[in-house]
C-alpha cells in the first residue's frame, strides 16, 4: 500500500516536471533557444518566442539524434541536449558556476527586467552574478548574488515599466529597439541619424552626466527626471550641456555621432527606472 502510494507520488512529481514543457514559459523557450543555438541550429535572436526558427531547430535536431521528430522539446529532446537541456527554472538554487538550462531562463528573465548579463549562454559567470545583484538591490531583495526561490518569484513578475512618457530626441524613425538581440539585450532604442544632428532633451530634467563613459557608449548624456527615471543619450559626437543643468524637452544636449560601440552614426536612447532598462514609452 504505502509502495503504491509512492508510486503515485512520483507519476504526480513526473507529471509536474513536464508541465512547464507543455505550457512553455517565454523563458523556457529562451533557454531551448540558447541549447539549440550552441548546437549550431537555432541563429535567430534569443527572444522566448516559439517562432518557426526556433521550431524548425527542433525538429532539425530530433532529426539528427533519431528522435521522434515533433517539435516537441520534451523529456528526451532536453535530455539530449546534455547540461544545456536540464534543469528546468526553479528546481535548484543557482549560483556562480551553475550551468544549464535554468541559468539560461535566468539570464532571459534577469534581460526581460532591465538587467541585461552579457551573451545569454546558460552559465552563471561573473556578469550575470553582477547582474544579478544589481536585480536584487532594485527589487529590495537580499543582495547575494544567489538566485534562490525569492528571487525567482520577484523575476516572474512583469518586467517594470516607464512611469513617463517621453519626446523623441531626434526627428528619425527608430531602428533597432529596446528588447532580445542576438544573443543579448537591446538596453534602448536607436534613432540612425546623420552624424551631427542635434540631439534634443526628451524630456524635462537635469544633467547628472555628461562626458565620455565606459561600457560603449561613447560620449555620454544622462538626464534624471521625475519618480526615479533617468534618460541616457549615447554615441555622441558633441555634448553641449554640463551636469548640474537643467532642461526641459527639445532642448538641445548634444550632437549626434558613433562614438563608444557603434557601427554608424545614431543616437542610442535608453530610459532607466531605478536603475532597470525600461523600454521607451513616446
Ligand atoms: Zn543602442
Amino acid at each position: 500500500m504505502r509502495a503504491a502510494f509512492r508510486c503515485i507520488v512520483v507519476a504526480l512529481a513526473a507529471l509536474a516536471l513536464c508541465a512547464p514543457v507543455a505550457a512553455a514559459t517565454s523563458s523556457s523557450t529562451a533557454a531551448l533557444q540558447v541549447a539549440l543555438a550552441a548546437r549550431g541550429l537555432y541563429t535567430g535572436t534569443i527572444d522566448g518566442i516559439r517562432g518557426p526558427g526556433t521550431d524548425g531547430a527542433v525538429r532539425a535536431f530530433q532529426a539528427r539524434g533519431g528522435l521522434l521528430v515533433d517539435g516537441i522539446a520534451g523529456p528526451q529532446t532536453r535530455g539530449r541536449l546534455g547540461w544545456r537541456g536540464r534543469p528546468s527554472l526553479g528546481r535548484r538554487v543557482l549560483r556562480a558556476g551553475r550551468r544549464g538550462w535554468d541559468v539560461a531562463a535566468l539570464q532571459f528573465l534577469l534581460g526581460t527586467h532591465g538587467f541585461p548579463s552579457g551573451a545569454m549562454d546558460g552559465g552563471l559567470g561573473p556578469r550575470t552574478e553582477a547582474a544579478l545583484r544589481r536585480f536584487q538591490a532594485w527589487a529590495g531583495l537580499a543582495v547575494d548574488g544567489v538566485a534562490g526561490p525569492a528571487t525567482l518569484v520577484r523575476l516572474r513578475k512583469p518586467p517594470p515599466t516607464s512611469p513617463l512618457v517621453f519626446a523623441l530626441p531626434v526627428p528619425a524613425p527608430a531602428g533597432d529597439r529596446f528588447g532580445p538581440r542576438g544573443d543579448r539585450f537591446h538596453t534602448g532604442v536607436d534613432f540612425p541619424v546623420r552624424g551631427g544632428t542635434p540631439v534634443a532633451a526628451a524630456g524635462r530634467g537635469c544633467v547628472s552626466f555628461a562626458g565620455p563613459s565606459v561600457g560603449g557608449y561613447g560620449k555620454l548624456v544622462v538626464i534624471q527626471h521625475r519618480l526615479g527615471v533617468t534618460s541616457w543619450y549615447g554615441h555622441l559626437s558633441a555634448i553641449t550641456v554640463a551636469r548640474g543643468r537643467c532642461v526641459l524637452a527639445g532642448d538641445r544636449i548634444g550632437r549626434a555621432g558613433a562614438t563608444g560601440r557603434a557601427t554608424g552614426p545614431h543616437v542610442h536612447l535608453e530610459l532607466r527606472l531605478r536603475g532597470a532598462a525600461v523600454p521607451p514609452r513616446f
